[in-house]
């Protein structure tokens, strides 16, 4: 019987060549590989052999409550209600039962059928991670080759969240006593906060994050298009699922999986034409990194107000553990800043579970990137206020009051 490698490979190069896609093998998995959305984020490939009566390491790891024992108690099952897309469980079991989700293969298929726009959005970690001379613009021509109609950096959107962090922080901190959460960015420190530590939502702004944000504004601007994320993280094919967001992003694509579709297509991305548009700030960008959403909101405080009574004081985390035990501090009462910002990938984006690259690498990449860019801040960012006028407003502080594409309630 094939693996579900064998059959990712063989799949994806029939899909890429635009044929239909035919193979023989286990039917759970090829309806796994051509209708994701049909299964749960973690794909369990082998039957569960772990005795009954032993702790499961996959349940072990889950911090979410995600994993149950099977009404029969012979195996597990994964709630994928409750499932954040963490991988810890798919790291855990050393027999190699579970896998995760893939959404290349119907992307090739809406790449050669759809007949309105595809857009490709990059979170702003994919500096570096298809090679040292893979620029941004020759990435953009490179997607274009394969169908994409075009690519958005996310990290515009991002710019677009600092400000409306930035604006949040203006209007809610005035004490020493007041506080607040990053909403931004990061699905893993969500969950956190919602399903463990509850009690400190009303410290969140109630935003969405840049890939959220990115996808609304791509359908408010062309109703028809598809969305397309690409990014290191698996939380954020959960994240596009959620309730209260869903339909802003149609797939979530990671570095890897779009490796193994520039590798089938034998794309030479360094000989690609550059195809330049100069967008985001060297603060968007530095999203991909951990303490990025701090500095920049940061920034954006000070240039707003620079006499404020109340000074932004930051604190941040990265890894899971890193996050839980700064909430902890802030629970105790020891908090010693007033802005908190936790990502849950050690290194933040470019240490997450999908990138190429090592993270010190990826990071190295993406502030040389952030050097090149023409502004600071979204304050100085020209292009933040031309994608706003598109969208029918004439500054951010009008689009923040007058439009929710941006928000979102959380309970
Ligand atoms: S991916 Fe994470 S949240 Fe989902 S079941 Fe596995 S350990 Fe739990
Ligand atoms: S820090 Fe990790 S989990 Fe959070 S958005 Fe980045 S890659 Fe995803």
């Amino acid at each position: 019987m094939k693996t579900l490698d064998e059959l990712y490979h063989q799949m994806l190069r029939q899909a890429a060549d635009g044929k239909p896609v035919d193979v023989d093998g286990d039917p759970k998995l090829i309806d796994c590989l051509a209708h994701p959305d049909d299964h749960p984020l973690i794909w369990r490939v082998k039957p569960c052999v772990c005795p009954p009566d032993e702790k499961r390491p996959c349940q072990e790891a889950c911090s979410w409550g995600a994993i149950k024992p099977s009404p029969d108690g012979k195996g597990m099952i994964i709630d994928d209600a409750e499932c954040v897309g963490c991988q810890a469980c798919v790291d855990a079991c050393k027999l190699e039962s579970l896998k995760t989700s893939k959404d290349i293969i119907p992307v090739v298929q809406e790449l050669h059928d759809y007949d309105g726009p595809v857009y490709a959005l990059v979170a702003p970690a994919i500096s570096g991670q298809f090679g040292p001379n893979v620029t941004m613009g020759k990435m953009r021509t490179a997607l274009k080759h394969l169908g994409f109609t075009g690519m958005l950096e996310v990290a515009v959107f991002a710019d677009i969240l600092t400000m409306k962090e930035a604006l949040e922080f203006d209007k809610n901190v005035h004490t020493e006593e007041q506080f607040q959460l990053t909403s931004c960015c990061c699905p893993m420190w969500i969950a956190m906060i919602k399903k463990l530590y509850h009690q400190l939502l009303p410290n969140v702004p109630g935003s969405v994050s840049p890939m959220i944000a990115g996808g609304r504004t791509v359908k408010a601007l062309h109703p028809n298009a598809k969305t397309v994320f690409i990014g290191p993280c698996l939380a954020k094919k959960a994240e596009r699922k959620e309730p209260d967001i869903a339909g802003a992003i149609d797939y979530v694509l990671t570095y890897q999986e779009l490796r193994d579709l520039f590798s089938v297509t034998n794309l030479d991305l360094e000989k690609m034409e550059e195809e330049n548009v100069p967008h985001a700030s060297s603060s968007g960008i530095g999203y991909a990194c951990a303490g990025g959403v701090a500095d920049a909101v940061a920034m954006t405080v000070a240039q707003l107000d620079p006499d404020r009574k109340v000074p932004i004081k930051t604190r941040k985390a990265d890894g899971v553990p890193g996050c839980k035990a700064m909430i902890n501090d802030i629970l105790a009462g020891n908090r010693d800043g007033n802005f908190f910002e936790g990502m849950g990938c050690i290194g933040g984006c470019v240490g997450g579970p999908r990138a190429i690259i090592k993270k010190e690498e990826g990071k190295a990449c993406v502030q040389a990137y952030g050097q090149e860019a023409q502004s600071r801040t979204p304050v100085e960012n020209p292009y933040v206020i031309e994608l706003l006028k598109h969208l029918g407003f004439a500054t951010v502080e009008e689009f923040l009051e007058k439009s929710d594409l941006f928000d979102r309630h959380f309970d």
